[in-house]
């Protein structure tokens, strides 16, 4: 067998290694720490979590993470095994002796028979000769390689920056306060003319969120962060800080909109939201990208009105992140479609954190495996937690919007929001209401997603050893 090389052992490329080697493929994993640090990694270990110890909700009975926790442990993920042999107490939450894991997760890559680790610097796409290639080079990845990458993909293709605006489930908009409408009634490519949900504001309410906005509490960008705002992306909070009309005559303004709840009166402003995912599930808050601290966030968001009882899939966000337009750019086993011997895997491909990048590692990792042995490996169906993000990744979601086709894809976490609605039990449904009835709905979406995702790997053709855990 060929080696299959893997460049960047992080989260994503040490799950990818294990998993390629445990099929029985060799692995040559490429990783440049030890020669050349990043800006936020600190040890040469694989796998170092860069930030928080947490891999978040343990729940896989109502919490989409920990369904995916559940599944990375069903396909026999290094990661997660060594996280639980590493856990410290947290709650529900599964959090880790940061340095305990990547030792471990190192460790248990080095002693594999199957597995060579060089420490280099990969600056160019990888030589032909090479084959089978998945970069895994992150967030952070060293901008050689990134130039390259753009090289080969286009300017677009490539972001190196995250300018994040918050994305909210549908069902906790209050449509009696908002309505939908495109600006003009504007009927775009695939559009109805009611594309948009919008929230209106009078002066008052108007001029008290700008003031929310200028008082709030924001995070400051890191050193490492040190990359200019652009143009069409600033935070909203710098744009009110401009002046009290700037955002009315931005995001915020009111032109070519009625309200269909009260159609005589003009709104002062509004705030638009945009579909966000295939399913209708998700929305997110058109121009919203902020700095805000969270608390603050989901605090002068819930001032709009409409958005009173909102819930999050993600807060805004403003950081360095590099990442493809991964729904263009890739099939949907995560190879570049314009040269399918490059897989990609981990937060580069546009998921968002530590779970879901080994999680992509994980998938890439046996697409890979399955591919050397001349098999094809169904993706897991969208259903299950791992599905769901994939789905997204590579084009389950609304790739640009009707305003100039503009870049919408955003890197984001694994959520319920992601995954297709599921009915709960007639009877159940009748006696729950509000909030049990989310939760009904969550435990109903968690059950079927294991369900799918242990019928997806009993029908894999060689599937993997099972974690004993
Ligand atoms: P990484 O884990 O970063 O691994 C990429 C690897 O590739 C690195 O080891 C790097 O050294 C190597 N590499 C890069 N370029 C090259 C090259 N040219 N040649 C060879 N090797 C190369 N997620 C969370 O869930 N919780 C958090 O608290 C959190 N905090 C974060 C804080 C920061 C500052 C950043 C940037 C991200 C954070 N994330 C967090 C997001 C994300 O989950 C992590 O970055 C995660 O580590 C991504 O996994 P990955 O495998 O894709 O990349």
């Amino acid at each position: 067998n060929d080696p299959i090389h893997i460049v960047g052992g992080g989260l994503a490329g040490s799950e990818a290694a294990w998993q390629l080697a445990e099929c029985g493929v060799p692995v040559i994993l490429h990783e440049m720490r030890g020669r050349r640090g990043t800006d936020a990694h600190k040890t040469d270990d694989l796998a170092e979590l860069v930030c928080s110890n947490s891999f978040r909700s343990d729940d896989a009975e109502t919490n989409a993470v920990g369904v995916l926790h559940a599944e990375m442990r069903l396909a026999g993920s290094l990661i997660m095994r060594c996280a639980d042999a590493h856990q410290v107490p947290a709650g529900g939450a599964l959090a880790v002796d940061r340095e305990g894991f990547a030792q471990a997760v190192t460790a248990a890559l080095a002693a594999h028979p199957l597995v060579t680790v060089v420490r280099e610097e990969i600056g160019t796409l990888p030589p032909a000769e090479w084959g089978s290639t998945i970069i895994a080079t992150g967030p952070l990845t060293a901008e050689r390689l990134a130039e390259a990458i753009r090289a080969e993909t286009g300017a677009d293709a490539l972001a190196f920056f995250d300018a994040i605006a918050p994305i909210v489930h549908f069902d906790t908009i209050d449509m009696n306060t908002a309505w939908f409408q495109s600006r003009y009634d504007k009927v775009g490519p695939g559009g109805t003319g009611k594309d948009y949900i919008n929230c209106p504001m009078d002066r008052e309410q108007y001029e008290a969120f700008v003031a929310a906005l200028v008082a709030g509490d924001k995070t400051e960008f890191r050193e490492w962060e040190g990359t200019p705002y652009f143009d069409g992306c600033l935070p909203i909070e710098v744009m009110a800080e401009r002046g009290p009309e700037t955002l009315r005559h931005g995001p915020m303004k009111p032109m070519g909109l009625t309200n269909a709840h009260n159609p005589t009166v003009k709104a002062y402003a509004v705030v638009q939201l945009r579909q966000d995912n295939a399913l209708g599930t998700l929305y997110n808050m058109v121009g919203f990208q902020t700095k805000l601290k969270y608390a603050d966030q989901v605090r002068v968001f819930r001032t709009i009105p409409g958005l009173e009882n909102a819930e999050f899939a993600r807060l805004g966000g403003l950081h360095r992140n590099t990442y493809l337009n991964s729904p263009t750019l890739l099939d949907g086993t995560l190879r570049l479609k314009q040269r399918p011997s490059l897989r990609f895997a981990g937060q580069i491909t546009g998921c968002e954190g530590y779970v879901e990048s080994a999680s992509v590692g994980l998938m890439a990792g046996r697409f890979a495996a399955a591919e050397a042995r001349g098999q094809v490996v169904a993706p897991p169906p969208q259903t299950t937690a791992m599905g769901a993000l994939l789905a997204h990744i590579t084009g389950g979601h609304l790739a640009s919007d009707e305003e100039g086709g503009k870049r919408s894809f955003q890197p984001m976490n694994v959520n319920f929001g992601l995954f297709p609605p599921v009915e709960v039990p007639r009877e159940e449904g009748k006696r729950l209401r509000g909030k049990e009835k989310t939760i009904a709905k969550k435990r109903a979406m968690a059950r079927r997603a294991l369900a799918d995702f242990s019928a997806w790997l009993g029908a894999e053709p060689d599937r993997l050893p099972v974690a004993a855990e």
